[in-house]
């Protein structure tokens, strides 16, 4: 499970880039601070890999067991 903090995420987009299987990508959804928030639109491929927690600055994302 794929969990973003909307409200810590500076829309840098670092897990879309780094992300292997292109699980994250950017959405029209804005944060109250006024950044874009990423999507999880292939969520089916995620791997559970952890490079997006891992790498973003904020600690927006969790990944977890479903
Ligand atoms: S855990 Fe890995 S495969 Fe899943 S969204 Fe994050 S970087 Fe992509
Ligand atoms: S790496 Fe973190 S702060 Fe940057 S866009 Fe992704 S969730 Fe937001």
């Amino acid at each position: 499970m794929i969990t973003i903090n909307e409200e810590l995420c500076k829309g840098c987009e670092i897990c879309t880039d780094f992300c292997p299987k292109k699980v994250l990508a950017s959405s029209n959804t804005i944060n109250k601070k006024g950044y874009y928030l990423p999507a999880a639109t292939h969520k089916d491929k995620c791997t559970g890999c952890r490079l997006c927690e891992l790498m973003c600055p904020e600690l927006a994302i969790l990944i977890s067991k479903e």
